[in-house]
């Protein structure tokens, strides 16, 4: 059984007496009537009624109800998140046109193409060629391994 009190909701303590009489108890509520902490007994950050806790187990409590409330919106925070982001690019953008990424990195390589040495040029030509053969070699090594398989 739970105490009814909608902000305890703790589970009572229940006791028979000697008459067969039922008598449930909240130890929680007599916690909190005494100005302690319903989960370790330190003495409470609020003197309000809706303070229940002590400022570490406040803290506690407070983290939790934010990881659930994390975990039960994931797709609605998902969302703010996403509008959040278009809001702060919108306003990095300040008003210029809108780039899309293939125009920006046509735009870069238009710019490397423009700037770059012969010496640069040759380096990445001899990179690309050399990339091109380790890829063949590793083609080559994984057809020759797979034969082998297929031979046992
Ligand atoms: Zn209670
Ligand atoms: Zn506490």
């Amino acid at each position: 059984m739970r105490c009814e009190k909608a902000l305890c909701r703790a589970a009572l303590e229940i006791t028979i007496d000697r008459l067969g009489r039922t008598i449930a108890r909240c130890p929680t509520c007599t916690r909190r009537r005494a100005g302690r902490c319903v989960q370790c007994n330190a003495p409470r950050w609020s003197k309000h009624a809706w303070g229940k806790y002590c400022t570490t187990c406040a803290k506690a409590a407070n983290d939790r109800a934010g990881r659930k409330y994390q975990a039960n919106n994931v797709e609605v925070l998902r969302e703010k998140a996403r509008l959040r982001m278009a809001k702060r690019r919108q306003q990095a953008r300040a008003g210029r046109a809108l780039v899309s990424g293939t125009e920006r990195a046509a735009h870069l390589n238009r710019w490397l193409a423009e700037h770059r040495t012969p010496e640069q040029r040759k380096a990445i030509a001899s990179h690309a060629s050399k990339a091109r053969w380790q890829k063949f070699y590793q083609r080559q090594m994984l057809r020759k391994m797979q034969e082998h398989q297929e031979r046992r």
